[in-house]
């Protein structure tokens, strides 16, 4: 049976359907076949005001497919305080370029350098605190996690339930890097200069290197530790 969670906005309360496990997967084998704009539409409709993007502004890619749909969809952005100089650059440019106020959230505690012992513990507290707060008030959240990205990121299904119980979309997951290019080409896309200095995979400073060519994407994220995910797409 169908059953209903609460999503209020200014003024207007309607439900949100809770979709059963099944159902997520019929929906997972039909997206596989839209385009991305579609399923984003289908994630506003369901989910209203209680979904929400994360962005990592490596590219504004998603973020152009999304405002495409929704003018004013909740961007968030998480300010671990490690990021480079470039990162929030880009941030600025993605809110100049879509008249966006992207909701930056960020742990208050000091700096601590703790990537330097215990980069998961960092993660834990710089990345992953701040956008579960977030995630604590939403139905759904789009991500920019496409399977191209890494083997850890190979299977990565369009729509499906997260571990939080929120759902989780993936509207680009099955583009390659062409499909990126080409969508970054025909249309104007911000990105981040450090993607053509050889950074693939764009995270904090400390944590992140450029990749040969032929690494993985994500090769170049956590050197020197078997740490591949910050902990947000587990
Ligand atoms: S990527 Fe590195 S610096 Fe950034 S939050 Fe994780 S461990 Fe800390």
């Amino acid at each position: 049976m169908t059953t209903y969670a609460s999503e209020t906005r200014v003024g207007i309360s309607r439900p949100v359907p809770h979709l059963s496990d099944a159902e997520l997967a019929e929906l997972n084998e039909e997206f596989e076949l839209l385009p991305a704009g579609k399923i984003v539409q289908w994630a506003r409709d369901t989910f209203g005001s209680r979904l929400c993007l994360a962005a990592s502004m490596q590219d504004s890619v998603l973020i152009d497919v999304a405002t495409k749909v929704d003018p004013g969809i909740e961007v968030v952005f998480v300010d671990t305080g490690y990021h480079f100089p470039e990162t929030l650059e880009t941030l600025d440019r993605v809110e100049a370029r879509y008249d966006l106020r992207v909701n930056v959230v960020r742990n208050p505690e000091p700096l601590d350098d703790l990537w330097m012992e215990d980069p998961d513990a960092c993660c834990a507290a710089r990345k992953v605190k701040p956008l579960e707060d977030v995630l604590a008030t939403k139905a759904a959240w789009l991500t920019g996690v496409r399977r191209a990205e890494s083997e850890t990121r190979a299977s990565a299904p369009i729509v499906a339930r997260d571990k939080r119980g929120l759902v989780k979309i993936n509207p680009l997951a099955n583009w390659d890097e062409l499909d990126i290019d080409g969508y970054v080409a025909d249309h104007d896309i911000v990105v981040n200069p450090l993607l053509s200095q050889g950074y693939a995979s764009i995270g904090c400073w400390p944590c992140t290197r450029a990749v040969k060519p032929g690494e993985d994407p994500r090769a170049g994220r956590w050197t020197g530790f078997s740490k591949t995910e910050c902990g947000l797409h587990d």
